[in-house]
């Protein structure tokens, strides 16, 4: 109030100070012709002189007019210039500042609803409409504005008045309305020019031809400032009386509305003095509200002026100690998490991709350092604007589903697990349409979210382990046919600069598998070997190109390990994951994430228009096979945890190397979901089960209740196959004749990868059945039979075994029969028979002595 009253001080000096020049001419002007009239004249020189002193009086009328019509004509191009300019500006500043509106659809009708309103502020609590009391409204209009209700933002006769006081000195008296000092309040522009009550002036008729009357008044109540850092009524009312704003009586209302003038010398809590003032001013305040009609009888006025109102210091309005008192506090008398954050996570994560898409299509540039240096980021005046500038964003999230998500995160229950430091395990998640690319609920954290803008562990990198395979791995190497859905890999380590590397999480190896049973199980040897075959360079533009990953760096570029495992330099956010993912839901189309679809002005024009982008990533079939496969990750695998009855789930989990990440990507024919788990302070998560699939469970079972489980649907381009479950390639019939059994098995692949060459591992031989060998010229015929064994020469390091071993020619042979003795015979050339093929189309036999596999006929024989 004093600076708005130094302001309208320094108006009046200016004003005054052009009043007492025009004062001054004209009084010379006078003298002038006053003193030209001493001499006697003669009638007809009177006459001339009566007609010339009319001409100058006439003339200085004429140049008096003009000069006002010009000056006129310069104020208002002057306004015109300078308003203009504060229009596009600043009238958008504040705009917002009344109301930046969030809405989201309705999960029941889908239509769009506004769930929230953003203020810049910082402690202030907003208060609805139905929140406020009308005794309050009617406090601030009754002392402050007592014709708000009928000017139209500018009170003229009371700024008349001010004007006019201050030219005659007999002190400032109000002029300022409720919407002037509200748009002070929110423009922060305390400037005390003739040009900024001007723009003030002008602002307020703006504004007011925008926005209903209760809409700028509530605005008000909810912006002003309140002393002891209170901005807004709730904030104050709980500061002054431990009570929500909705619950203050009448005379609790006038006390609080009694501060607003000056806060430093009517803040009850500051000392008698100001005690004193609030009470007296409260009583002023009452005595308006009653005169104005707002207080109806005389009765409750006179009740209210009686009330022994008390401070949350223990004193009446009246100064006097209330003996045993104790401040109420609101968090217990409502139950309501007060402390809670106004954002959630997923709000949060909306002003930052709007605030960053602003400082793409404003060319916001850092601000000039100020006097103490300081400088504000682009992206923070990003954020202020979205904060104030009174846009409509139009989320995509599902209410409903971030409500669940939200009561999933905050509980405590899954939090047995905590770290040195006592921290809470967190966990973070974000869940998405597959087919839209709309996020429809995120969390960033456990607990309850207590602040606005806070760290966000959904959008946060993160290494993911293994949830990485299927998006850096088996997905493009079955999309180029590196691979086929019938493939066998090694699952057997490499040495690794003298040691045995990868290693898998059981510790153990088991040699030749299926790749569905590579992810099925997690395998980190098998997701090596097929990263190498594929390239990890091109595992890296795959996952950059086609999934949208853009925190990968050069380093995981060349590392197989980071890209094949999940160890990422940086990490991936769980928002990039779920996207990912998505990509296999929606049959091989990758589609950008989105948070809004749409941010319009304050006129409704739309400013952002969020389309998504959609591009095929994999083909069909591919995508069919890894939904095929996670599924089993799921159903039999390391993704148990995720499961729940009714609904067709796929996904995959991750632990990073030393377990201080856990991970879970997963999808449903609905959604999906990714999410990350691990400590703030880079802890181990010691857990035996995933925390993040019981999260995906606890979250995905519920928002699916009631939806109907359509499954996967199939594709075209799928065929099935006739292979040898060691070499993944056509079947011959001595795969049939293994002496496990027949290693013949029939798998779905795509047709236009389908393996097109025979096995050529499986090998007839003569097979001692008693020495468990290779027959040998001592094996009698009696103990001899002619079975199939692997000729797979795997390079056997730090003499790890694997269970294949027993199956192998390679192993089968070394030495004599154990119970006949005798060197082993050499294995058949040729498979007895094989009926698919004639011998002309035999490929070449790899040499024996090399450390090959064949991973797909023709293609890709792994080489460590
Ligand atoms: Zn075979
Ligand atoms: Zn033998």
């Amino acid at each position: 109030m004093s600076q708005h009253k130094r302001s309208e001080h320094r108006l009046g000096n200016e004003l005054k100070q052009s009043a007492e020049k025009i004062k001054k001419s004209a009084e010379n002007q006078l003298h002038k012709i006053q003193g030209e009239g001493h001499t006697k004249r003669s009638p007809r020189e009177v006459q001339a002189r009566r007609r010339k002193a009319w001409f100058i009086v006439g003339t200085i009328f004429a140049v008096l007019l003009l000069t006002i019509i010009f000056f006129s004509i310069l104020f208002s191009m002057y306004i015109n210039r300078t308003m203009k300019n504060k229009v596009e500006v600043d009238l958008a500043a504040y705009d917002l500042s009344l109301a930046t509106e969030m809405y989201a659809k309705d999960s029941d009708t889908g239509e769009y609803k506004l769930y929230q309103t953003l203020y810049d502020g910082e402690n202030r609590i907003l208060l609805t409409s139905d929140q406020i009391p009308q005794s309050l409204r009617d406090a601030a209009v009754a002392i402050e504005d007592k014709r708000f209700y009928k000017h139209k933002g500018v009170d003229w006769k009371g700024t008349a008045r001010a004007v006019l006081s201050t030219i005659t000195g007999s002190g400032v008296q109000g002029g300022s309305t409720i919407t002037q000092q509200l748009i002070k309040n929110i423009t922060g522009n305390d400037e005390t020019t003739v040009k900024r009550k001007v723009t003030e002036i002008y602002r307020a008729l703006q504004l007011e031809k925008q926005y209903d009357k209760d809409v700028i008044l509530d605005t008000y109540l909810n912006t002003v400032y309140f002393g002891e850092s209170c901005y807004g009524a709730q904030t104050a009312s709980r500061m002054y009386f431990g009570k929500d704003a909705q619950d203050l009586s009448v005379a609790e209302c006038a006390s609080l509305i009694a501060i607003t003038n000056n806060p430093s010398r009517y803040d009850p809590l500051i000392s008698d003095w100001t005690l004193e003032n609030n009470r007296s001013r409260q009583l002023l305040v009452l005595e308006n509200m009653y005169k104005q009609g707002m207080i109806k009888e005389k009765a409750d006025y006179e009740a209210a002026c009686n009330e022994e109102v008390v401070f949350t210091n223990g004193y009446n309005c009246l100064g006097q100690q209330v003996e045993g008192y104790v401040a109420p506090t609101v968090e217990e008398e409502t139950g309501e998490k007060v402390t809670k954050a106004n954002n959630s996570y997923f709000t949060d994560q909306v002003i930052e991709d709007v605030a960053r898409k602003f400082v793409e299509i404003y060319d916001l540039q850092d601000s000039k350092p100020d006097s103490e240096g300081k400088v504000i980021s682009a992206y923070e005046r990003a954020v202020g604007m979205v904060y104030s500038g009174g846009y409509k964003i139009y989320t995509t999230q599902n209410l409903a589903y971030q409500k669940i998500a939200e009561e999933e995160f905050e509980t405590t229950e899954y939090q047995e697990q905590t770290d040195s430091y006592d921290q809470p395990l967190q966990i973070a998640m974000t869940v998405m349409d597959p087919y839209t690319g709309d996020v429809v609920a995120m969390v960033g954290g456990t607990g309850v979210k207590t602040a606005d803008r806070a760290w966000n562990w959904a959008t946060e990198v993160r290494p993911c382990g293994s949830a990485a395979k299927p998006v850096s791995t088996y997905a493009p190497a079955l999309d180029n046919g590196t691979i086929t859905a019938a493939a066998i890999i090694d699952d057997y380590p490499i040495d690794l600069n003298g040691s045995a590397w990868p290693r898998n999480v059981t510790r153990v190896y088991s040699g030749l598998t299926s790749m569905r049973e590579a992810v099925v199980q997690s395998l980190n040897t098998c997701a090596v070997r097929t990263n190498l075959m594929y390239g990890t360079y091109n595992s890296y533009k795959f996952m950059t190109e086609k999934l949208g990953f853009t925190t990968l760096t050069e380093t995981d570029s060349q590392q197989v390990g980071n890209m094949a495992l999940g160890g990422f330099e940086n990490g991936v956010t769980t928002l990039e994951m779920a996207a990912a993912y998505s990509a296999f839901v929606n049959d091989g189309i990758y589609t950008t994430p989105r948070t809004y679809s749409r941010v319009e002005d304050s006129k409704g024009n739309v400013i952002i228009d969020n389309n998504t982008e959609s591009h095929v990533a994999m083909k069909k079939t591919t995508a069919y096979l890894m939904r095929s496969i996670l599924q089993d990750v799921v159903r039999r695998g390391s993704g148990g945890g995720a499961y729940f009855s009714g609904m067709s789930i796929g996904g995959k989990t991750g632990t990073t190397d030393d377990a201080r990440d856990r991970y879970f990507a997963g999808f449903t024919p609905y959604y999906c979901a990714a999410a990350w788990s691990g400590y703030k302070s880079n802890e181990v998560v010691y857990s035996d089960t995933n925390p993040c699939s019981a999260m995906f469970k606890r979250v995905m079972s519920r928002i699916h209740e009631g939806l109907e489980d359509p499954g996967f649907h199939s594709c075209d381009g799928l065929v099935n196959v006739t292979v040898c479950a060691d070499s993944g390639l056509l079947a011959t019939e001595a795969c049939a004749a293994d002496f496990r059994g027949s290693r013949v098995k029939t798998v779905q692949v795509a047709a236009d990868t389908a393996p097109t060459q025979s096995c050529t591992m499986h090998k007839m031989v003569s097979y001692c059945k008693d020495g468990k060998h290779i027959a040998t010229a001592s094996c009698p015929a009696s103990s001899v039979m002619q079975v199939a064994v692997l000729d797979y020469a795997r390079d056997t390091i730090f003499d790890i075994k694997v269970p294949d071993d027993a199956y192998r020619l390679q192993v089968l042979s070394e030495g004599d029969c154990p119970v006949h003795g005798g060197a082993a015979q050499k294995p058949n050339e040729k498979p007895t028979k094989d009926p698919e093929k004639k011998p002309e189309d035999e490929p070449e036999e790899e040499p024996e002595d090399e450390d090959v596999f064949s991973v797909r006929g023709e293609r890709s024989l792994f080489t460590r």
